[in-house]
Parts: C-alpha cells; sequence; structure tokens
C-alpha cells in the first residue's frame, strides 16, 4: 500500500552539527515502524517533525496528500488533535485529574460531551485492562499501570497514526512488554500506524519494519521476520 505518513529528506539544525541530516522515514496504515539508533543520532527530532511539533529547516512532511510543513500552526494542531495519538517515556498525564478524566481530555478538548467522553474512556481502561485505576491520580497508581492509562488516552479519539518515544523506558521488562502488546494489539484493531522510537531490541521486536537513524540520517534495516 501508499505510504500513510511520510518524511522526506529532513534536515534540522539547533547548533552548527544537525540533528537531522537528510533523514527520512514512511509508514503505511496498520504498520509498526521503529525508530533505532544510538542516543543523540536525531531519533526524536524526527520523530517531533513528522508528528508536526516542530518544524524542520526543510524536506517535506506527507500526511494524506498534504505537507505538513506548508500548514499554519493552527492548522497542524488540528491535525495533531483529530489523527495524531502520543505517548511518551514520563509525565505526560496531569497530575490533577484522575486516570479516567486523563482519558477522556481528548474527547472533552475535542467538543464531546461529558458523559460521552467518560464512556469511551472507560471502554479503553477496560481494554488496557486498568479499569481499577479509573478513580485514581497517576501519582496513586505503579509505572506499568500509568502508561497503560496513557496508552488508552492516545488512542480514545482513534488516531490514524500513534507517537511512542521510548513508550517502556522506565518500566521492567515484563511491564513494558504488557504494554507493547497492549498498544500494538489495539492499534492493529483499528488500523492504526505506529511510529515507535526505542533503543531496545525487545521493544523493536513489536515492529513490521525498523529505521536506524544516526548522525541524523536514516536507512531502513533488512528484517528476517
Ligand atoms: P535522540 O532522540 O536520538 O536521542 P535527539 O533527536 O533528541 O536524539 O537529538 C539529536 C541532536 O539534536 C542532539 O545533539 C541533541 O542534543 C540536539 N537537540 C535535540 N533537540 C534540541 C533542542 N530543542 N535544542 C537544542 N538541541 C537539541
Ligand atoms: P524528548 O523526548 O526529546 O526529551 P519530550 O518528548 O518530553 O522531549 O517533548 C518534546 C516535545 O514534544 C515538546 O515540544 C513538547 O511540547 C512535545 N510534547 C510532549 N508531550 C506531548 C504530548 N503529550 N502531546 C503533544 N506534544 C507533546
Amino acid at each position: 500500500g501508499q505510504p500513510l505518513l511520510a518524511g522526506i529528506n529532513l534536515r534540522k539544525s539547533f547548533g552548527p552539527t544537525p540533528a537531522l541530516d537528510g533523514a527520512g522515514l514512511h509508514v503505511r496504515a496498520g504498520e509498526v515502524v521503529a525508530v533505532m539508533g544510538p542516543s543523540g543520532s536525531g531519533k526524536s527530532t524526527l520523530l517531533h517533525c513528522l508528528a508536526g511539533i516542530l518544524k524542520p529547516d526543510s524536506g517535506r512532511v506527507l500526511y494524506q496528500g498534504s505537507d505538513l510543513t506548508e500548514l499554519s500552526d493552527g492548522q497542524r494542531s488540528e491535525l495533531r488533535r483529530t489523527e495524531f495519538g502520543f505517548v511518551f517515556q514520563f509525565g505526560q498525564l496531569v497530575p490533577e485529574l484522575t486516570c479516567l478524566e486523563n482519558v477522556a481530555l481528548p474527547l472533552r478538548l475535542g467538543g464531546v460531551r461529558r458523559r460521552e467522553a467518560e464512556r469511551r474512556a472507560t471502554e479503553w481502561l477496560d481494554r488496557l485492562e486498568v479499569t481499577g485505576v479509573a478513580g485514581k491520580r497517576p501519582g496513586e497508581t505503579s509505572g506499568g499501570q500509568g502508561q497503560r492509562v496513557a496508552v488508552a488516552r492516545a488512542l480514545v479519539t482513534g488516531p490514524k497514526v500513534v507517537f511512542a518515544d521510548e513508550p517502556t523506558g522506565a518500566l521492567d521488562s515484563l511491564n513494558g512488554e504488557r504494554v507493547m502488546d497492549l498498544l500494538v494489539s489495539s492499534a492493529k484493531q483499528t488500523n492504526a500506524a505506529i511510529v515507535l522510537v526505542t533503543h531496545e531490541a525487545r521493544v523493536a521486536a513489536y515492529s513490521d519494519r525498523e529505521v536506524v537513524v544516526r548522525d541524523g540520517k536514516s536507512r531502513e534495516v533488512e528484517l528476517a521476520r
């Protein structure tokens, strides 16, 4: 199939050494792409450019026929809210809200009424097997539970692309595998694509394809699976 999202020849500098030096990456609907490479190689910068969080100095980011780099900030944030989901390593849940309110929040921001938002949030907590923490604040859950809540929040709006930056980085291997199992199986059910930044081979093993970033350049890895 055609790529759903494609970054082409991306360049971005924060200083004298470019963070991205012609990197690219594409992903199809329902596909999981792992982005690997050493610390400081440009993985997060690449993810942020693909997600429309960061504007590259040059290059294109094509999503369903439009170039994200040519949209206004308002159009880009609207696209992020409606089409994309995000899972980061830490600190993404709002500490003052309950887990249920956290999962309902993206729906509320999209204008869904409280009762309906909380119904859909409850369904997602159930799918991620963390119904029990619905009424707790993020600080009262374990790391593994909190990360499952974060996955529920990323998926509740039905995103077409989920961006995950070291989603298991703060978890032990058992919890990490559980979170990856649930993230990938939930995304596959809805035919969402996942762009997964990780430095762990065990996490990358959940992907369909692997791209390695080094010194701001990317290359596709031939996989035997
Ligand atoms: P990775 O995710 O592979 O660890 P990053 O994309 O975070 O790498 O960083 C790539 C390079 O760009 C690094 O040298 C990093 O220090 C630099 N960098 C990333 N973001 C910023 C920023 N906001 N300001 C300055 N330098 C940055
Ligand atoms: P890094 O992984 O490079 O340390 P973060 O992932 O913490 O950086 O955040 C980098 C960028 O992503 C920032 O511009 C921040 O505003 C944005 N960001 C962080 N969390 C979210 C989120 N939940 N939704 C959308 N954007 C986010």
